[in-house]
């Protein structure tokens, strides 16, 4: 335990706009890749009216994973929930990681990999990937073959976080031939245009991928997340879960999210095109290099001056951003795509700083 880095706690966002002196709607909010636009009108009508908050939730969350079979097209069976993706990352390393145990993991990536292997005793092996955050499949093989013991789960991020870039087909197809569970995390699957995976899961034996309703749906605040697992494993998680993981209103929400598509629809619309547009603008702001991305944020490298600084200087103006000083991602910030006019406000800033 003495080993583990504490935990930063993230300030709660009314906390954070009284320290900055402002409303918290006078800050715009690109530090966490959250959607702007909230969820749909329905989403928040279904979670008004729902008449059963005195009752638990259903263990099994059969009406959920029903509408999630349809909504993925894939059997209901291969489906499990939970309170955030997070807690399924948790889960899945709970039932897989002893004391010891690898898994690999391919930095600059998300952190609760790391963070839940910490946390079982286990070890990570990081396979750090390139400049331009791609990662050499062929190369990453031949070093997981000879790792002894083998690595008991693999966690690979598709589209990355923070760079957006996606795991091509072929390198997926090469890890499922090792003898180790792949979990791919497409958190922002729906942003990229790219075919999800997950309807590669019923067909393999090795092959998690997880989702979440945090992005796309508007709903990070309310934690929900599913994937799709082959059955061995899925007899596992069911043993070792909470039996009330995840809470009633997560659960009308998704629903009601799944059934909306219009709305979402339009509002992944409006973001794609936000991002492409936000991309081209940092391209012509001198200090920033952008870095293309198929999720809801983008990723910027710092050229001659401080991000920190940088990412001080917004927060004074109320626009939070994220930023990075570590291994592979060097003076950098990560911006998540807004709406419109928060977009315009972070350029306008930035390129007065010109
Ligand atoms: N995976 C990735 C790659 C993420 O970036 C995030 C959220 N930042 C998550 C999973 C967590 O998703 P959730 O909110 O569903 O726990």
């Amino acid at each position: 335990m003495e080993a583990l880095e504490p935990y930063k706690p993230i300030l709660p966002f009314e906390v954070l706009a009284e320290n900055l002196g402002r409303r918290p709607e006078d800050i715009v909010k690109l530090d966490a890749n959250e959607n702007p636009y909230g969820p749909s009108p329905r989403v928040l009508e279904a979670v008004a009216s729902y008449p059963y908050y005195h009752i638990y939730p259903d263990p099994q969350q059969e009406k959920l994973r029903k509408a999630l079979s349809r909504h993925v097209n894939i059997p209901m069976e291969n489906l499990f929930v939970g309170s955030g993706a997070d807690e399924l990352i948790d889960l899945l390393v709970r039932l897989f990681i002893e004391p010891g145990d690898y898994i690999v993991n391919f930095p600059p990536t998300f952190g609760m990999y790391e963070f839940d292997a910490a946390i079982a005793g286990g070890r990570v092996y990081d396979i750090r990937r390139g400049k331009d955050f791609s990662i050499d499949a062929e190369t990453a093989i031949e070093r997981m073959k000879s790792l002894s013991p083998m690595p008991k789960i693999l966690f690979v991020t598709s589209p990355n976080n923070p760079d957006g870039g996606l795991l091509p087909p072929s390198a997926l197809e090469a890890f499922l031939d090792l003898p180790l569970l792949v979990v791919v995390d497409e958190a922002y699957n729906e942003f990229s245009g790219a075919d999800s995976f997950i309807s590669w899961v019923p067909e393999r034996e090795n092959l998690v991928v997880l989702r979440t309703f945090s992005k796309w749906a508007g709903i990070a605040g309310l934690r929900l997340g599913y994937g799709a697992f082959p059955l061995p494993v899925l007899d596992g998680l069911w043993k070792i879960k909470q039996p009330y993981n995840v809470n009633v209103a997560a659960t009308a929400a998704g629903i009601a999210a799944i059934e909306d598509r219009e709305y979402y629809e339009r509002t992944i619309r409006a973001i794609v095109s936000e991002r492409e547009r936000l991309y081209r603008e940092l391209q012509g702001i001198p200090y920033l290099s952008p870095f293309p991305s198929k999720a809801n944020f983008v990723l910027c490298d710092v050229i001659g001056r401080d991000a920190r600084e940088l990412k001080e200087t917004l927060e004074e103006g109320g626009i939070m951003v994220r930023y990075y000083d570590k291994p592979g991602l060097e003076n950098m910030i990560r911006i998540s795509v807004g709406k419109p006019e928060e977009n315009d406000l972070v350029l306008e800033k930035l390129r007065k700083m010109a």
